[in-house]
């Protein structure tokens, strides 16, 4: 192993086997390590030999270091072989004593995955008073119902949510866990995951059985958005993934469905548990709309980011029922707040018709509009990517073709009001 002047044993790379990615660039502490002709190099005298350069490169042996370092052993969740996990298990979220409806979204995928595996579909729910929303579990696809009904779990708190759903897993072990990416379900998923030691990808817009091996695909956009990974947990059970609102189809609810409701013990340590005193529920601000609910959205890009235009777009979706949404670009200009914009850092929208006004369609954009029904398209540029993917495209400049849009619709409205 190559060593310093002083003797300490240090890492070095193989410029023959280094593909340039600068990833041990990032992860070296003492910032030793530069580029040259493309290649990785390491100065020998100011590196302390932590080998985090080692654990991030991927191409095996690229750089000497033989070192033994401890390895952080993950925590097993269950000391027991990967064979004996099975079935594919959702968190059923609960919003103001119901069943949040990405729970169901996710039970209705669940479904489709268990099929596949030859598997059950269970549903892990923690909450307080909560027979009614195991009940709507079944009808939406659940074949048992895990319960932990406890005071303790009437408000959420992520060490105690944390437990609750661990404790769960490490009693039924399914294969997979499937929990929404909302506030709570991100929160919850990370400690989970931490405490099972198992992996988590998060924000998956496709999840899928892998034929061959059987393992859960997760899919989703990496890299800012610039490529889609699949991604695998071979090693670590449950497989998790958190999913969106909105991103997979809600399934028919089916209250004649048959399915069976276990309620467990939750004997966690109380006195370690934090408890909530108090719980002020939060009040909605006035005028707050919630883009992923409206049946039509007109969505403004920087092509017609105008504060002189908003009023005519606005009055686009009033006359068609919907509302106004907006690309990234427009939240950074200021013209629409947050809560407004669609896409992968904003919301994923489904509506029926999502009309986007000088939106070019970035991928980071089109991975929040999948699962729209008719997407039209207003542009200047016919080789926009959003034009590409449009049931309608419309050329042209907005300025012009939003009046006679309204015009246009005005017109029908009043015809119809007219035949009675
Ligand atoms: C990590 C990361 C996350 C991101 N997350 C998101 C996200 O969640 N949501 C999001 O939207 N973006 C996101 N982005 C940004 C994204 O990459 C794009 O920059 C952004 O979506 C572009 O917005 P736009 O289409 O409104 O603007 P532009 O790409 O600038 O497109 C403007 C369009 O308007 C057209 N146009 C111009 N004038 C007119 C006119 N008069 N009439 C009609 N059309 C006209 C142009 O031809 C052009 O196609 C993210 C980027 C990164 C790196
Ligand atoms: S072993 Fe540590 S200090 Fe040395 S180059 Fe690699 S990351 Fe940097
Ligand atoms: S991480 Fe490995 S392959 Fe990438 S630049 Fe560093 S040494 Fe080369």
């Amino acid at each position: 192993m190559p060593k310093n002047s002083k003797g300490r044993e240090v890492a070095e790379v193989v410029p023959g086997k280094c593909i340039g990615c600068q990833l041990c660039i990032g992860e070296c502490p003492t910032n030793v390590i530069t580029m040259e002709d493309g290649v990785a190099v390491i100065e020998a005298e100011g590196c302390i030999g932590c080998g985090k350069c080692v654990d991030v490169c991927p191409v095996e042996g690229a750089i000497l270091f033989e070192k033994q370092r401890k390895k952080k052993a993950p925590k097993a969740a269950v000391a027991c072989p990967i064979e004996e996990y099975k079935g594919v298990a959702v968190f059923i979220e609960v919003q103001n004593g119901r069943g949040a409806e990405v729970s169901w979204e996710l039970m209705g995928k669940a479904r489709e995955l268990a099929q596949k595996l030859d598997t059950r579909v269970f549903g892990f729910l923690p909450g307080y008073n909560i027979k009614s929303v195991a009940k709507e579990a079944i009808a939406y696809g659940c074949d048992i119902v895990y319960t932990l009904d406890d005071p303790l779990l009437e408000t959420y708190l992520s060490k105690v949510y944390g437990k609750a759903l661990a404790h769960l897993c490490q009693q039924v072990k399914p294969d997979i866990l499937l929990l929404g990416a909302t506030p709570l379900g991100r929160d919850v998923s990370s400690v989970v995951a931490t405490q099972l030691g198992t992996g988590l990808t998060a924000d998956c817009t496709g999840l899928d059985i892998d034929p061959e091996c059987r393992l859960l695909m997760m899919t989703r956009p990496t890299f800012g958005g610039s490529i889609m990974a699949t991604i695998l947990c071979r090693n670590h059970r449950p497989q998790m993934s958190t999913v969106r609102p909105r991103v997979m189809k809600l399934p028919e609810k089916d209250m004649q469905r048959r399915g069976e409701i276990k309620k467990l013990g939750f004997e966690a340590a109380r006195d370690s548990l934090p408890q909530v005193l108090e719980f002020i529920p939060r009040t909605a601000e006035a005028g707050e709309v919630d883009i992923t609910r409206a049946p039509v959205l007109v969505v403004v890009g920087k092509g017609a980011c105008d504060s002189k235009s908003l009023p005519m777009l606005e009055e686009l979706a009033h006359l068609l029922g919907g509302t106004i949404a907006c690309s990234r670009a427009v939240i950074e200009a200021g013209l629409l707040p947050y809560p407004r914009q669609v896409g992968q850092t904003g919301k994923t929208v489904a509506p029926k018709i999502y009309i986007g006004v000088g939106v070019s369609g970035a991928v980071q954009h089109l991975v929040g509009i999948q699962g729209s029904d008719k997407i039209i398209a207003i542009n200047t540029d016919s080789q926009a990517p959003l034009m590409q993917i449009a049931d309608y495209a419309i050329v042209g400049d907005y300025q012009q073709v939003v009046p006679r849009l309204i015009e246009g619709i005005k017109v029908r409205t009043e015809k119809e009001a007219s035949k009675g």
